[in-house]
């Protein structure tokens, strides 16, 4: 069988890598060159897209930031998952913010800023401190600007003046004070049956994921059944087909979307080493309709990411249940180089093994673990 992917980047090899035992073949598509390329060497294949297209099983994305032309290209060979729906309302805040409304999903207060006339409106509705987001083509905190203090709307301004907002809107965001970052990956089959894995807590620095830890612990029954049933409510109203994860604020007892990601996701790395199937695997599989693997925990895992830097130890893999994954891309600052899963029986041999894993990272990790550490002791 063949899988055809969208995107040319780590979770494209990832799931070439979790394909190949099944006997799956996967390829990846640069979407701006339109090459086809080898998933690992990124080697260029000698064939044209419209092969590739016709040649493939099934075709799928590992990102949203899809051009539209080659998601309709997809879409008429009625063998791309999850949909071009579901692609659409990843990558557009807008049509995300009103597919959450009417889902009736609780979400973060917002406004839409479509001309600079509005953006005091949206300051006067959501208070002191925003968060605010261009609608399309952001990741890892790109395309991100908030408002911390009343006086930092004039740089806001100074910065949307340049900016297209009829073309590309502004969602302005009430800047939420939750006590944590979670987010839960599942995967939805053609006849709709829904599976997810254990829920992540997820830790973010400047807008960027650093660290997962998975199971999240102190997650009470009533939270996991409100995150479970905001999964299935999502998955089922885009028809989903494939691996897709949602991001949420926990605010007390209360679950907030952040965003969705209709892909396979970084805080799901875990799973690689934490969980019986991995999610890439799980994407093939629900792609290809083949029966779901078990998403059962097997260990309680950390995933760190190594972002913007490669001076690091190998020797880390020497401590028991760490292991690395190096996606062999050129350094650059703030870019995701690979990561780190290590598991563990409990909490607390996480904590040990994340201390111990602290002496092979660069110093710039210490802050980032260091309450991890405390907190699962
Ligand atoms: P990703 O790489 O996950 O796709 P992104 O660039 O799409 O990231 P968001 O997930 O929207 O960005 O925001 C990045 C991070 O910024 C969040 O994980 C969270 O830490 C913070 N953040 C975003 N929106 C809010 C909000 N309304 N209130 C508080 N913090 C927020
Ligand atoms: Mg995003
Ligand atoms: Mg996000």
């Amino acid at each position: 069988m063949k899988v055809l992917v969208f995107g040319a980047g780590q979770l494209v090899q990832m799931m070439y890598l979790a394909a190949a035992p099944l006997g799956v073949d996967v390829k990846a598509v640069d979407v701006n060159s339109r090459d086809i390329l080898h998933p690992v060497s990124k080697q260029k294949l000698e064939m044209t897209l419209d092969y590739a297209l016709s040649d493939a099983d099934v075709i799928t994305a590992e990102f949203e930031h899809v051009p539209e032309d080659l998601l309709a290209l997809a879409g008429e060979t009625g063998k791309f998952h999850p949909n071009a729906k579901s692609i659409l309302t990843g990558a557009d805040r807008v049509r995300e913010k009103a597919c959450l409304d009417i889902a009736n999903i609780p979400n973060a207060p917002y406004k839409i800023i479509k001309h600079i006339d509005a953006l005091d409106d949206a300051v006067q509705a959501l208070g002191q401190r925003i968060i605010f987001k261009a609608s399309r083509d952001g990741y890892d905190g790109y395309g991100q600007w908030r408002m911390m203090i009343p006086e930092d709307v004039d740089d806001i301004r100074i910065a949307f003046a340049s900016l297209d907002l009829q073309t590309v809107p502004i969602v302005a965001e009430k800047m939420i004070d939750f006590e944590r970052e979670i987010s839960i990956i599942g995967a939805r089959t053609s006849d709709g049956k829904v599976s997810c894995f254990d829920i992540a807590e997820n830790l973010h620095y400047q807008g960027q994921l650093h660290v997962s830890v998975a199971p999240a612990s102190n997650i009470s029954d009533s939270l996991k059944q409100k995150a479970h049933y905001i999964f299935e409510t999502l998955a089922n109203s885009l028809e989903y087909i494939g691996v897709l994860a949602v991001e949420m604020f926990q605010v007390g007892d209360e679950l907030l979307v952040n965003e969705i990601a209709p892909r396979v996701h970084n805080s799901g790395h875990w799973t690689q080493n934490g969980a019986e199937t991995c999610q890439f695997e799980q994407h093939i599989r629900a792609c290809l309709n083949f029966p779901l693997g078990s998403p059962q925990t097997n260990k309680i895992t950390a995933m760190i990411n190594i972002i913007g830097c490669t001076s690091f130890s190998r020797d880390l893999i020497s401590i028991p249940g760490c292991h690395l994954h190096w996606y062999g891309k050129e350094v650059r600052e703030k870019r995701k180089m690979g990561h780190i899963n290590v598991t563990a029986n409990s909490y607390f041999e996480l904590s040990e093994k994340l201390s111990k894993l602290l002496t092979f990272l660069p110093e710039e990790y210490f802050p980032k673990l260091a309450g991890e550490i405390r907190r699962l002791k």
